[in-house]
């Protein structure tokens, strides 16, 4: 249970609007580190007034930002990543006391949000538009560019760190000024993320800070002054936020929630595939977009593999993501850790095998958001747990006798986030990969993140809108083109 000592006073997590450190003077809920239980800060519910100044304040800010030269823009970007890389273990050490996760996830995340920089720092270039000499007789043509206005972002708590950074530096890149609301669980580490913007030199109202939940970002959603909304969460409310935003006119991108799978053929290399599929299914406790929930082992694949990997399992080491031995941390709340528990009691009900049991490990009895690794064998294709995000260590093993049906299983999922194939056959990992009914798809990989120049592709519903986030779907995301069509007279 969370714990809150009567003679604890927390520091309350500050908003940032028009460049100004602001404490809100709305009501406040409370952080707990999730290895602990422990209070750890304040949160406001930013009140109606401030959602209003935060938007106002970018407003005011987007007609200089817009109009200083790209090339400028960019060098701001080139010195926040410097100032981010010194202050690098700061930052690791705040997103893992903040979700959770060990160290040296924190580490990762940290340098996936990084490429995210560097990639927006090659703006000017990315920015260029088409040329065409002659569309008619004596008439050229040519297309431009151009950033849009006030944008928002709204992300999740499993990546404190790098899913902001998908959004505000590529928007800011491109002339737009932002207005970003940090999942509540985790927004201490957003405010270190702007503090360090403006260290960099960013003009006062480019970047502003809100906290909250539900009525900070409807008020987001229905301002006239916002132009596009980057959104990141769970599915249902994925689907609400493009609703709203769309019916509100605005630009959306909504990356919604997931159950990814990976298809193991028998002639896998058992070794590397059970390391792949431990760090999909058990890295970050389970609490990623893009990790295996459901392994699809298909024919004589089935018996070795969950022997393996409940071996590998028993050896994972649970604890404080601090502590320099913890291969896996805690979830993410006490609600999350019932929530995953009821799904491990529903298996059960549903008939699935439960091979691994991560009820009966001592940390999962202990103080703190822990869930042991739980693998659950023979489950059926239909069942709930195969199909609804868990988002927590708990891996189902579904076995099918062919590719083709372990397609069909992954082809059912109304998720279309990522999926894998292990195999040592090239033409069966072809054959997986012009078939395979998901986005962002791996061969011998366990969670094939795209790079920050390819977009994030999620299908079906993990993803509601038309451009997605990073590569070149983030650039054309966050600008508008127009062209310009020329004659003059001889
Ligand atoms: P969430 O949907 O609960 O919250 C996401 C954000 O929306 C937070 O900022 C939250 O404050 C806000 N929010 C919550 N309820 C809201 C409501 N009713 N109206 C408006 N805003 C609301 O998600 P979460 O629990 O923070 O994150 C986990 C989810 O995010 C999982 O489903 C995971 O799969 C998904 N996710 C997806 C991706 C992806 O790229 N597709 C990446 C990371 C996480």
């Amino acid at each position: 249970m969370p714990t809150l000592a009567a003679s604890v006073e927390l520091k309350p997590c500050p908003l940032y609007i028009n460049g100004q450190r602001v404490i809100s003077r709305g009501p406040k809920d409370i952080q707990y580190n999730p290895a602990t239980g422990e209070a750890v800060a304040e949160i406001p519910r930013t009140t109606p007034n401030e959602v209003s100044a935060a938007i106002e304040a970018a407003r005011e800010a987007f007609p200089a930002w817009s109009k200083t030269p790209g090339i400028q823009r960019s060098k701001v970007l080139f010195k926040y990543r410097e100032l981010l890389e010194a202050h690098a273990e700061e930052l690791i050490a705040l997103i893992t006391e903040e979700n959770g996760k060990t160290i040296e996830e924190a580490r990762g995340s940290f340098q996936r949000g990084i490429e995210n920089i560097e990639f927006a720092c090659g703006v000017p270039t990315l920015m260029m538009g088409d040329n065409v000499d002659q569309v008619g007789t004596g008439v050229d043509g040519w297309s431009t560019r151009n950033p849009i206005g006030v944008c928002v972002g709204i992300t999740p708590f499993n990546f404190p760190f790098m899913v902001p950074l998908w959004m505000f530096p590529m928007a800011i890149a491109c002339g737009n000024t932002f207005v970003l609301k940090p999942s509540d669980k985790v927004p201490r580490t957003a405010v270190r993320l702007v503090e360090l913007f403006y260290q960099a030199g960013l003009p006062a109202g480019v970047l502003n800070l809100v906290h909250g939940a539900k009525s900070t970002v409807d008020a987001m959603l229905t301002d006239a002054r916002v132009k596009a909304v980057s959104f990141v969460g769970s599915s249902a409310v994925a689907r609400y936020i493009y609703q709203t935003a769309a019916n509100n006119g605005k630009r959306v991108q909504a990356l919604g929630g997931a159950k990814n799978h990976s298809v193991v053929l028998p002639d896998a290399d058992l070794k590397s595939t059970v390391a792949a599929v431990m760090g999909s299914g058990f890295g970050c406790a389970g609490e990623r977009c893009l990790a295996t929930s459901v392994v699809v082992a298909v024919g004589e694949a089935a018996d070795p593999l969950v022997k393996e990997l409940v071996r590998a399992a028993d050896n994972l080491s649970v604890g404080a993501g601090c502590e320099a031995k913890t291969q896996m941390g805690p979830v993410i709340t006490d609600e999350a850790k019932k929530r995953i528990l009821s799904y491990i009691e529903l298996g059960e009900k549903e008939g699935a095998t439960l091979a691994r049991d991560g009820r009966k490990d001592a940390v999962t009895r202990g103080e703190g958001y822990f869930v042991g690794p739980t693998i659950f064998d023979n489950v059926n294709p239909n069942s709930r747990i195969a199909k609804e995000e868990i988002f927590g260590p708990v891996l189902s093993v579904v076995r099918v006798k062919t590719l083709k049906e372990a397609l069909e299983v992954i082809g059912n999922s109304e998720y279309g986030n990522a999926a894998s194939i292990f195999t040592r056959s090239g033409g069966a990992a072809r054959e997986f990969t012009q078939n395979v009914n998901a986005g962002m798809v791996g061969i011998n990989v366990g969670v094939p993140a795209p790079v920050a120049f390819f977009s994030f592709t999620g299908w079906k519903n993990s993803f509601f809108g038309d451009l997605h986030a990073l590569g070149k779907d983030s650039v054309h995301f966050y600008t508008e083109q127009r062209v310009v069509t020329c004659r003059w007279p001889d």
